[in-house]
């Protein structure tokens, strides 16, 4: 009979460990200067791809890794664990290979998927508009058929390394009265006319991840970067990436938790209060225990929406369970940091107060708590 065990093999350890290790050596060093001047991370985004830690998804038959969800949990709970705004920056790519992996046609994913392994190319995930957040389906960019192109126009909002894509996901409407059955997926490149940036973002935390607004204003593209070659199942094909997504961003919220945790763990033995390091206080010992128990908590989750995808398993109820507690725990763990921290967690000078800042976007980008509790709520109820 086949056990459940939470032993990683071999190759897992090694590749784990390779990710904690580019994470002490060349994000942390960066984080705080980084966040401090907004600086997006490129060449360590481009080290990380030449190391094999970023687009781990994509297939060898396109020159990817060709590995597993699990593993690339694995090494985004590293790299977060280095700096979640490093995370979050190197993995708007991966997002926005996810719908063309779930949904393209072949020559399309020779094509962009090959662009990203064997290029190094960088993609951003472009759905959101200034009007049209968590409700997907009031987005108001149209794609209209002109014989081999598309015509594309209006504004996405909040896209994250708009600044340095060199092509986009955009969800655009192609048959405006037919709600979210009415959408379909394209690829833009970042060169085509009528194709504009917004200004930087200036967000609350993870500074050195770009996020912009773009434009598009009559933007002419051919018609063969519609992705999977047919119009209206593309909101299908977005929320589909989200499955393959959430577990990552859930690995990225339990490497938070754990480095805001590790930074707290550390403090409390090194401050003493009436005599006694901070820890040996029980209050201040039961908030490093709960930290710890919700740590593990987000990690299993995570693991196990991870797992359910690699065997092929739908994973919709399972990612949304990882992606809102971890989230959720990453909020908490590093509140709770700067409060064993005390005046000092209130500083920019120590690394929690950066870490809290990071962790609010967690449960707002990717679905928010509030969308992942939908998700789950629709799914335990639908065989009512
Ligand atoms: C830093 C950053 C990076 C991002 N990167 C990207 C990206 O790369 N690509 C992309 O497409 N988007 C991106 N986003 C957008 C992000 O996914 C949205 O901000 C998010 O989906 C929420 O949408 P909204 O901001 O429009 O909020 P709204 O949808 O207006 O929601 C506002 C609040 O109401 C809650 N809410 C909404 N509807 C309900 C409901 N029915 N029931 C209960 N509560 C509800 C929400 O949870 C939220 O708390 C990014 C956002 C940020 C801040």
């Amino acid at each position: 009979m086949a056990m459940v065990n939470f032993q990683l093999d071999e190759m897992q350890e090694m590749l784990k460990e390779l990710a904690h290790q580019f994470a002490v050596e060349e994000i942390r060093p960066h984080a705080e200067h980084w966040d401090t001047e907004s600086i997006y991370p490129k060449e360590a985004i481009q080290s990380a791809h030449e190391m094999g830690l970023l687009n781990l998804h994509i297939g060898e038959e396109y020159g990817g890794p060709g590995l597993g969800s699990m593993e690339e949990v694995l090494v985004n709970e590293e790299l977060a664990w280095g700096d979640p705004g490093f995370a979050t920056a190197a993995y708007a790519t991966s997002l926005a290979c996810a719908p063309i992996i779930t949904g393209a046609t072949e020559e399309q994913k020779q094509m962009w998927l090959g662009k990203v392994a064997q290029e190094g190319a960088l993609a951003s995930y472009a759905v959101t508009e200034p009007g049209a957040g968590s409700d997907v389906a009031a987005c108001k960019t149209t794609a209209v058929r002109d014989g081999d192109e598309y015509i594309i126009n209006g504004s996405k909002m909040w896209i994250t390394g708009a600044g340095y894509a060199d092509f986009f996901f955009v969800l655009a409407k192609t048959d405006v009265d037919a709600g979210y059955k009415g959408m379909s997926g394209f690829i833009v490149e970042s060169d085509a006319e009528g194709f504009s940036l917004g200004k930087k973002e200036v967000n609350m935390g993870q500074r050195c991840s770009d996020t912009r607004s773009i434009q598009f204003d009559d933007v002419r593209i051919p018609a063969n970067q519609l992705i999977g070659g047919s119009e209206s199942g593309g909101w299908m094909n977005a929320m589909k990436a989200f499955d393959m997504s959430r577990p990552n961003i859930a690995a990225h919220a339990t490497g938070l938790a754990r480095a805001a945790y590790e930074h707290a763990l550390q403090y409390s033995g090194e401050r003493s209060t009436f005599g006694k390091p901070l820890h040996k206080h029980q209050a201040i010992q039961f908030m490093l225990a709960d930290m710890k128990t919700k740590i593990e908590a987000s990690r299993m989750l995570t693991w196990k929406s991870a797992c359910d995808s690699d065997a092929g398993i739908k994973n919709t109820e399972s990612a949304a369970h990882a992606k809102r507690f971890a989230a959720d725990t990453a909020m908490e763990v590093s509140t709770d940091a700067v409060q064993v921290y005390g005046g000092y967690g209130y500083s920019e000078e120590y690394p929690v107060a950066r870490l809290m800042r990071a962790a609010k976007v967690m449960q707002i980008y990717e679905g928010s708590s509030q969308v992942q509790k939908m998700i789950i709520g629709r799914e335990i109820t639908k065989d009512l």
